[in-house]
């Protein structure tokens, strides 16, 4: 596991086993990602595929770019590749008068195609109810659509035409393991204010190794407690501390979504978790996503290491912080 970034500002990680390399996450721009897995001794080229945990900008902020650069597939599950889409999809938006204008013209266009169509009843036969609605002949029609591949071949004009394409998209049910090249990778669902939001275990089936990933969670279910037992390398939120959050400068508003069963887990939330529910098999435990603004990197240590200590007998179980402006070294196991 190789934590590019972590933290509200972004977020990417780098599972590999011998023979599969993914990438969860794509928060950081393509460039700044490709900066940090150079830093990391990653090769962007050698990763198989992109798994994405939900569709917030933290986590998928460079992803169209990378993938369209890399050529690899992403996996999400639909809802998050829907929700993605929409989120990609400029909208644009019109003032009242303008919209008032525009439908007055469009009125008037009708009008003279009609006007057109009765003067010349030769012409009549050729015209398709779509082509008058649009205004188009259907031969210029015809020649748009004929142009369509060809352009499609080239991603970044696709890319123009289209923010949201990629190379491929694959999806994947939370609840339902699925395998990329040697990885098992087991999706559950975590409780966040998106679409589909999920977390991941990875099981290398050759090396006999579970890591997961857990971020993005107002409070640990019983089926993500379920999923994170046996695991090797856990990467886990601790997110913000309850009382720099309530004292912090975030809008009332925010504080309370933060806080909510769909936020974030506090310091405290995960100690709880890693002090009664966590079954301590993990040699290493990552925290992640800390908050710049609610939390300091050295109560989140703290509060985690306090819980650990309480269970007396955990050997192993060594706990590290990520970091949002730098990659964390690689954890070999
Ligand atoms: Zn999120
Ligand atoms: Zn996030």
């Amino acid at each position: 596991m190789t934590v590019l970034a972590s933290g509200s500002k972004g977020n990417s990680t780098v599972i590999a086993s011998a023979q599969t390399r993914v990438l969860v996450d794509a928060g950081l721009s393509c460039r700044e990602l490709m900066k940090r897995m150079k830093m990391a001794g990653e090769d962007p080229c050698a990763l198989d595929a992109i798994l994405i945990t939900h569709e917030h900008v933290d986590h998928v902020a460079g992803l169209s770019v990378l993938a369209r650069k890399l050529r690899i597939p992403v996996y999400f599950s639909e809802p998050t590749h829907r929700a993605w889409m929409r989120q990609m999809t400029p909208r644009t938006t019109m003032t009242y008068a303008k919209w008032l204008d525009h439908v007055q013209k469009e009125k008037e266009a009708r009008a003279a195609q009609e006007a057109v169509e009765t003067i010349d009843p030769v012409g009549a036969p050729f015209m398709t109810a779509s082509s008058s609605w649009v205004g188009g002949s259907p031969i210029a029609l015809q020649l748009a659509a004929s142009a369509d591949p060809q352009e499609d071949d080239i991603p970044e004009v696709a890319a123009k035409r289209d923010p949201a394409s990629l190379p491929a998209v694959e999806y994947f049910q939370p609840g339902t393991s699925f395998r990329i090249g040697d990885l098992t990778i087991a999706p559950f669902t975590t409780p966040h204010d998106a679409a589909d939001p999920c977390g991941f275990v990875f099981e290398s089936a050759t090396e006999s190794v579970r890591m997961a990933i857990a971020t993005d969670l107002g409070y640990v279910p019983p089926n993500v407690r379920a999923a994170l037992q046996r695991i090797d390398v856990l990467l886990l939120e601790s997110n913000h501390d309850l009382e720099m959050l309530k004292d912090g400068p975030y809008p009332w508003a925010v504080k309370q979504r933060v806080l909510s069963r769909v936020g974030h887990l506090s310091n405290h939330a995960t100690a709880e978790f890693l002090a009664r529910d966590y079954d301590g098999s993990a040699t290493y435990i990552v925290l992640g996503h800390l908050s710049e603004t609610n939390n300091v990197p050295e109560l989140a240590l703290l509060a985690a290491e306090e819980a650990i200590r309480e269970r007396g007998k955990l050997l192993g179980n060594r706990v590290l912080l990520a970091h949002q402006a730098e990659p964390l070294a690689s954890i070999c196991l």
